[in-house]
């Protein structure tokens, strides 16, 4: 079999992790199978290169920046390759441009396009265990980039479909995805099968597990994607096309606290407004999440909506100097808010799941600011400050009192 393995950073944190890893790497290749092992920087490495760069330019170019966080990775990959060979195995390791991963040209945020597999299949003919740095590619400029935080699982699912490897398993600090982040909510279970959509949905709703773009890419190629705990042998998490959603029709409750509300007060109850509201947004390159439109006095309405709290003082500079082009009377933000979201394959078939969501936060005595649904999810703006009480009220309720999450 060829297998690829992706370790992230509390897994290769120190010399005693990566050694622990070097051997889960040796056992697999002892087997017989052929060996592509993905890394991430070490630990808080590449957190701690963000700071090193704001102490002496907090406004460093993008480009500059990938330079200096794809070392991360770099250090991980060649290190790893030193513990396998300590321990008598045959390993090398690659850099983004060794191993060929072409990106779009967008530092910080690149995407991959290609990846040529030749100097890797090589490597692994000769019988080389190969390690390659996560989170980086090469742009057209011959400049290297990097994939956006958590890029490494992108690497991982990218090789392993361009690879057509049999398996991609995804190593970290949890035994797999959880119907729950387990600090957050006690009774938090692993799962043991989730639906490519619905771990897309948990991703993107701010569960860190996996790096939304790998489980897109997953998808998209049907890789056989397993996520499972570097320290122990548990059996892990099984991302696959249909999860058993007959049995579970929510598989998880996902908090995002990188959320803030804005409103727009007064505008007049006409065609365009919100067109106009949300293209200015969109050419600034704004994303908006949940939006809500209430109506108000006197012909009059009101437009609110999410965004990321990085973009929120933007969004706002931007409406502040088009008030007059929108036409509204005020416009006022909170950036106090989280959003709780429950989701689910089966919820597109059974109705209830929305009137337990807001019964659960009812008996909690939480109130709804906003509300938004989709085939497989829904979501809750909340306050801040009550939103991991939210999850747990939730999860609870699914949990306990219905037999949403199977068994
Ligand atoms: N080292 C990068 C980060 O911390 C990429 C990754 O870990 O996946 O975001
Ligand atoms: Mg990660």
């Amino acid at each position: 079999m060829l297998i690829v393995k992706k370790f992230g950073g509390t897994s290769v944190a120190d010399a005693q992790r990566i050694k622990n890893a070097a051997n889960k790497i040796i056992k697999s290749y002892k087997e017989g199978n052929q060996v592509v092992v993905v890394l991430s920087a070490q630990g808080d490495t590449t957190d701690e290169l963000i700071e090193k760069a704001d102490e002496i330019n907090p406004e460093a170019s993008k480009r500059e920046m990938d330079m200096l966080l794809s070392t991360g990775e770099q250090q991980s990959v060649a290190l790893m390759a030193m513990a396998i060979h300590s321990l008598g195995y045959p390993a090398v390791s690659l850099n983004a441009y060794q191993a060929k991963i072409y990106s779009s040209s967008n530092y910080t945020n690149a995407r991959i396009k290609n990846i040529n597999t030749e100097r890797i299949h090589t490597e692994l003919e000769k019988k080389n265990i190969v390690i390659v740095t996560g989170f980086q590619g090469v742009n057209k400029y011959g400049d290297v980039t990097t994939l956006g935080r958590g890029g490494s699982d992108t690497s991982a699912v990218a090789l392993a479909a361009k690879l057509n490897a049999d398996l991609c398993e995804i190593y970290t600090d949890v035994d797999g995805v959880y119907t729950a982040d387990p600090r957050i909510v006690k009774g938090a279970k692993k799962l043991d099968e989730i639906s490519y959509d619905e771990m897309l949905e948990l991703a993107t709703l701010g569960a860190k597990v996996l790096h939304n773009r790998s489980v897109e890419l997953a998808k998209k190629y049907n890789v056989n994607l397993v996520v499972r705990s570097s320290l122990t042998d548990a059996e892990g998490t099984v991302v696959k096309e249909e999860s058993n959603v007959e049995k579970m029709f929510v598989s998880g409750v996902a908090v995002d606290k990188d959320v803030s509300r804005i409103s727009v007060i007064g505008l007049s109850d006409q065609p365009g407004i919100a067109f106009k509201i949300f293209s200015l947004l969109s050419k600034n390159k704004i994303s908006v999440d949940i939006i809500l439109q209430s109506i108000g006095r006197d012909n009059k309405k009101d437009i609110s909506f999410t965004v990321a709290k990085c973009d929120l003082n933007e969004a706002l500079r931007i409406l502040e100097q088009n008030k007059q082009k929108i036409g509204c009377e005020s416009i006022s933000h909170n950036d106090n808010v989280a959003k709780v979201s429950v989701v689910g394959a089966g919820m597109a078939t059974n109705s209830g799941v929305a009137a337990l969501l807001f019964e659960a936060l009812y008996n909690a005595d939480i109130n709804i600011n906003m509300i938004s649904t989709s085939e497989i999810k829904i979501s809750v703006l909340v306050n801040e400050k009550e939103a991991d009480i939210a999850a747990n009220a939730i999860h609870d309720k699914f949990m306990f009192e219905s037999d949403a999450f199977g068994d």
